[in-house]
């Protein structure tokens, strides 16, 4: 399958008729193929978001907001089609597709479908001299949006609804490694009857089709999520050129884990927080933190359930942990299972490649979990993005939030406890974006999303994305 390009409101191949293999990771072949765009191409998406630009960001805020609603519609009508396009361009278990990334995706459109309605801006009256002031929250025009592999659809839309709600058009680039819901996503557009030109989806590689949104002069804003050091250089690119930038980064979240929390809601959500999507979220509490009282305990209930976890084929019912995303990334994650022996770690559970029958070459690999003796070791210190998880034991809470702040990231942090001063004061003191207590992954689409430190700057959600989408002008009127 050849999948196009989506410009100007129409379907469309890539001017250097050249393209680049999709592969299908559960059983390792190719598939399909996606473009390779060009300067050129994103030239000609550049055009058409400019030419759609004046009639969109004038569009009343109720035609907007009931296109918006039209695509959240029409992806919930085609949730079975988008979750198997999604589990075979990625390998995720076909349930989770179904249960998480679609119905979020259309989510997504709802809420910023509902949000623009609600959005204002402040006035500041300059009282005993005859002054207003208000703030014009106008788009910027023409942004960027660029988004990983690991949960496709769900991350796309999460930049593009707020970025079009705002009034803003879009040239789109999803990862070149999970396509195929993104162009899915542009027929949707098509049949919701968003105008041509609001949105503009090209398909290529970071170094050539993404490089080229970024370094192009008049698209002013770029909204990123991905890898550390890819955010490093798209920062270095678009920052002398003055562009408003949102980087949502990589992480090694903590997962704090202390003896007087209700266990058994905290093994059961441990297990999800770090196998969930092959523990390809960037919220996965991949270093796992145990008070020593219960650290001999849950180390063996831990490895108990998890040894449970199935590893199949994304399509088979019974699979709770699919393939990972491609042979590339099956080698980064399983080569920390070397340095984990180098480094003198224990492997307790897993550690191996497994050939599913049926589909033996397919990218599996069994759950990890890794027992280390010092959070410097590069196990706790290096994003793996895989299923591996390290765990060690505290004795204090002061050792404990020391530990999880001695590393470079700051996204998500996990807490399992029942004291609120201690609640309290871990939620002030530890250094990420967001704090999750007696809970893992539960999101209010109002709240800021973000990361600290190598995890990025910006907040997205609610009405952040719509203030970063927007450029603020202060009006100053003397009226005696
Ligand atoms: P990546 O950085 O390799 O690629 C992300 C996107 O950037 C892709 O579309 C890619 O084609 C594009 N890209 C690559 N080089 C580029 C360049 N020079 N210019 C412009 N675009 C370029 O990341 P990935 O491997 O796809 O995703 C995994 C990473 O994403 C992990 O580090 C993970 O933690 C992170 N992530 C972060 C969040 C968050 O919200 N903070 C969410 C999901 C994933």
């Amino acid at each position: 399958m050849k999948i196009k390009n989506y410009i100007n409101g129409e379907l469309v191949t890539p001017f250097s008729d050249s393209y680049i293999d999709n592969f299908n990771p559960s059983v390792g072949e190719i598939y399909g193929q996606i473009p390779n765009s060009n300067n050129k191409d994103v030239e000609e998406a550049y055009q058409s978001a400019k030419k759609a630009f004046p009639a969109w960001s004038t569009t009343t805020l109720a035609n907007r907001s009931k296109i918006l609603s039209n695509i959240a519609r029409l992806i919930e009508q085609k949730l079975d089609v988008l979750a198997e396009a999604e589990a075979k361009d990625n390998g995720k278990p076909l349930s989770l597709a179904k249960a998480i990334d679609i119905p979020r995706a259309s989510s997504n459109f709802q809420f910023f479908a509902d949000a623009i309605t609600q959005f204002s801006s402040e006035a500041h009256e300059s009282v005993g001299l005859g002054v207003m002031n208000f703030t014009l929250r106008q788009p910027i025009g023409v942004v960027g949006c660029i988004s990983p592999w690991n949960l496709p659809l769900y991350l796309f839309t999460w930049k593009i609804a707020p970025a079009i709600a705002a009034g803003n058009c879009v040239v789109a680039k999803p990862s070149e490694v999970t396509p195929m819901t993104a162009y899915l996503l542009s027929e949707i557009c098509i049949e919701a009857g968003l105008p041509k030109g609001v949105l503009n989806i090209v398909h290529g590689l970071g170094g050539t089709t993404g490089q080229a949104i970024v370094a192009h002069p008049n698209i002013k804003a770029i909204s990123f999520t991905g890898g550390t050091k890819t955010g490093a250089h798209i920062a270095s690119v678009a920052a002398p050129m003055f562009k408003k930038l949102s980087l949502e980064l990589g992480g090694k979240n903590p997962n704090i884990i202390f003896a007087d929390c209700n266990y058994d809601d905290m093994l059961a959500t441990t297990v999800r927080s770090s196998f969930a999507n092959q523990g390809q979220i960037c919220l996965c509490g991949s270093r796992i933190f145990v008070e020593k009282s219960i650290y001999k305990k849950f180390k063996k209930d831990f490895i108990l359930k998890v040894s449970e976890l199935k590893v199949g084929n994304p399509f088979d019912a019974n699979t709770n942990i699919g393939a990972l995303v491609s042979k590339e990334h099956l080698q980064k994650v399983t080569s920390y299972i070397d340095i984990a022996e180098q480094e003198g770690a224990k492997i307790l559970f897993g550690g191996k490649k497994v050939e599913v029958k049926g589909s033996e070459n397919g990218y599996y690999l069994q759950p990890t979990i890794i027992e280390v003796n010092d959070n410097q070791c590069k196990l706790n210190q290096e994003e793996i993005f895989g299923p591996i998880v390290t765990i060690m034991p505290f004795s204090s809470e002061e050792e404990a939030l020391q530990l999880a702040n001695d590393v470079v990231y700051g996204l998500s942090a996990t807490l399992w406890t029942n004291n609120l001063q201690r609640t309290m004061q871990f939620s002030k003191l530890l250094q990420t974006g967001i704090v999750w207590v007696n809970t893992w992954l539960l999101r209010d689409l109002r709240t800021p999303f973000g990361g600290t430190k190598a995890s990025g700057v910006g907040r997205e959600g609610g009405f952040e994305a719509l203030r970063f989408f927007t450029e603020p002008k202060n009006i100053c009127i003397k009226y005696e």
